[in-house]
């Protein structure tokens, strides 16, 4: 019958080593689609995805392929994205899957995500595949990566395919063995139904779009639905799958991955992990839904221009509904207006939705330096959850003070311990344990606080130990460290946006390398602009932005008239991401200035 020859799988691996040009190769290969509808990188559907070559939704599309035992089998294909902020949709693909394709770079090896999504597969119990890819570069080492996963992972490699998705080598042996080796997909079509959502998102025209997979059951259009976390009933409206084009169906059963409609009107009635069932005939309990993940990174979004609030808060809601690692709350500054606090996983992640909100819909935002949650104990007995610098209470209500930590994984060559150990120290590291993974190999452990993570941690690290260094941390908890509030004064007027929270032992030197930046970062004005770093009334560094001087302005009048147009585009454009603070022009990037000091 059909559903034993369905397989449902996903492809994990660390980031670059080559999932998305893996998945156009399977998509040739079955014929999903001709030669010129074929972009490169078909899955990665979003413009952003496609220019920073990373993978950030996962998605889903059915195909069809002719198997050597003369069958045709019904694959669908879930992509995950790779870099560790993403983590939590990684889950989720998997948890609509029965198997893995475990993708490992012939010239790199494993590295840290290899295994953390290793370990992810393992927890949903998926058969996991290797396929040792890139075979086609000139330092391939496929044995050693063989003995590799086999020594590291524990894994059968024997009769793992070597592969390269670019020239096309292996890929009819991936499709064999994902054939052979992966599970179809059990669950009764005739028990009452049991849909996962594992993403959503939101058509104008047609309501929300949920993406399920059916785990028992089968659904049909017109069916009466019940979402069981919500108890909201609707009507489907319309089935089908991408394969990638849309195709529309009369029914989805068990084991099928596709979306559904249902006039949803409200965003908040589709939950990610929630579970579909029929509202006549409802089954008993819910799926395991996913683990809520929390945001680890906070910082402000604010329009430049105010007007913008109301679209800023319609494009989180849009956001947040397939993304539910989102979080947001309005918030007030008295420097930069009305705005949002907002929750991401890690750096890129936020910088991925400032990107989306100003490229989707069209809102050009200042936003304010990352920040991790403090958990401050006052000495009035309160405790408080402070994730904006400027909001942690003065220094003789504070009875403690804990940020939260991380247990850092660093996968290494061995040539570069050294580096990589100073490194965490430098960031406050405690060194807990190191591990040879094999002769050349080796996991470093360290507890570090998570604010000197999202810093500029990661690049360090590459820089450090010439790329070849990879990072996975998960979070421990929060733990008491001595920390204060630095505040920064530009023009004499202290900038709420500008407030940080530092070790106490590091503020004088994070201090003046700030006023240092924000002095090179902050351009001159008609007026003289002195800028300091405080703690508490204490002025700990200084430095001063000299004012323009006449002479220069007038340079900038009379002239030939293009280079006086090409003179003010260039100033509109500036002006784009100023804010004016105070009577102080400040470009977007002083509010970064945190992060890019040393
Ligand atoms: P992902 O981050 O895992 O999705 O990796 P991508 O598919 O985006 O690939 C990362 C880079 O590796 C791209 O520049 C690809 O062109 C390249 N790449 C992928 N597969 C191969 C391969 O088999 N051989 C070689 N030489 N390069 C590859
Ligand atoms: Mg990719």
């Amino acid at each position: 019958n059909r559903q034993s020859r369905i397989r449902n799988f996903s492809i994990i691996a660390h980031i670059d080593h080559g999932k998305s040009t893996l998945a156009d190769r399977i998509l040739e290969e079955t014929s999903a689609l001709t030669k010129r509808e074929m972009k490169a990188q078909m899955l990665d559907a979003m413009d952003l995805e496609r220019e920073r070559g990373i993978t950030i939704k996962l998605n889903a599309v059915q195909l069809a392929y002719k198997a050597k035992d003369g069958e045709t089998y019904t694959f669908h294909l879930i992509d995950t994205p790779g870099h560790v902020d993403f983590t939590y949709e990684v889950s989720r693909s998997l948890a609509a899957c029965e198997g893995a394709l475990l993708i490992v770079d012939a010239a790199q090896g494993i590295e840290a995500q290899t295994l953390a999504n290793v370990y992810l597969a393992l927890e949903n119990d998926l058969e996991i595949i290797p396929v040792i890819n890139k075979i086609d570069l000139p330092n391939a080492e496929p044995e050693r990566v063989r003995q590799e996963i086999e020594d590291v992972i524990g894994l059968d490699a024997s009769d793992s395919v070597l592969a390269s998705a670019k020239a096309g080598i292996g890929i009819k042996d991936i499709l064999e063995q994902i054939v052979e080796k992966v599970p179809s997909p059990q669950g009764d079509p005739n028990a009452p139904l049991k849909a996962l959502i594992f993403d959503s998102m939101y058509d104008p025209y047609r309501g929300v779009v949920a993406y399920i997979r059916i785990v028992e059951g089968t659904v049909r259009v017109g069916d009466k639905i019940k979402m069981m976390a919500t108890d909201k009933t609707f009507e489907v409206i319309e089935l089908g799958v991408s394969t990638p084009k849309i195709v529309m169906r009369d029914e989805l059963s068990v084991g099928d991955v596709g979306f559904l409609t249902a006039s949803i009107k409200n965003v908040k009635d589709v939950h990610v992990g929630d579970t579909i069932t029929n509202a006549i005939k409802p089954a008993a309990e819910q799926l395991p839904g996913y683990r809520k993940m929390n945001p680890m990174v906070y910082c402000g979004l604010y329009p430049i221009d105010s007007s913008k609030y109301n679209d800023l808060r319609e494009a989180l809601e849009r956001l947040e509904l397939n993304d539910s690692a989102l979080q947001y709350e309005p918030e007030t500054s008295e420097a930069l207006g009305f705005g949002f606090r907002c929750g991401f996983l890690g750096l890129l992640h936020m910088e991925i939705i400032q990107e989306r909100i100003e490229r989707e819909f069209g809102i050009d935002l200042i936003t304010t330096a990352p920040s991790v949650i403090y958990q401050i104990e006052t000495v009035d007995g309160e405790s408080h959850r402070v994730d904006n610098p400027s909001k942690m209470p003065e220094k003789k209500e504070i009875e403690s003070i804990e940020e939260p930590f991380v247990k850092a994984t660093i996968m290494t060559p061995n040539d570069f311990v050294g580096p990589v150990m100073e490194l965490c120290q430098g960031k406050r590291g405690d060194f807990i344990d190191m591990v040879y993974l094999s002769e050349n190999r080796v996991n470093i452990i360290y507890h570090l606080p998570l604010s000197e993570i999202v810093y500029d941690f990661f690049d360090q690290l590459k820089s450090s130990t010439k790329g070849y260094a990879s990072l996975d941390y998960e979070f421990l908890g929060n733990r008491p460290s001595k920390l204060v509030k630095m505040d920064i004064l530009l023009n004499n007027e202290k900038i709420d946006a500008l407030s940080l929270i530092v070790h106490q032992d590091f503020a004088y030197e994070r201090g003046k390398a700030i006023v240092e930046k924000l002095k090179e970062l902050i351009p001159r004005q008609q007026f003289e602009v002195p800028i300091q770093a405080a703690i508490g009334q204490k002025i700990i560094a200084r430095s001063t932005i000299k004012a323009l001087r006449k002479n220069v302005l007038a340079k900038c009048y009379g002239g030939d008239i293009s280079r006086k147009r090409k003179l003010l585009e260039k100033q509109k454009e500036g002006k784009k991401r100023m804010k004016t603070v105070g009577r102080v022009e400040v470009p977007q990037e002083a509010f970064m200035a945190v992060l890019r000091i040393n």
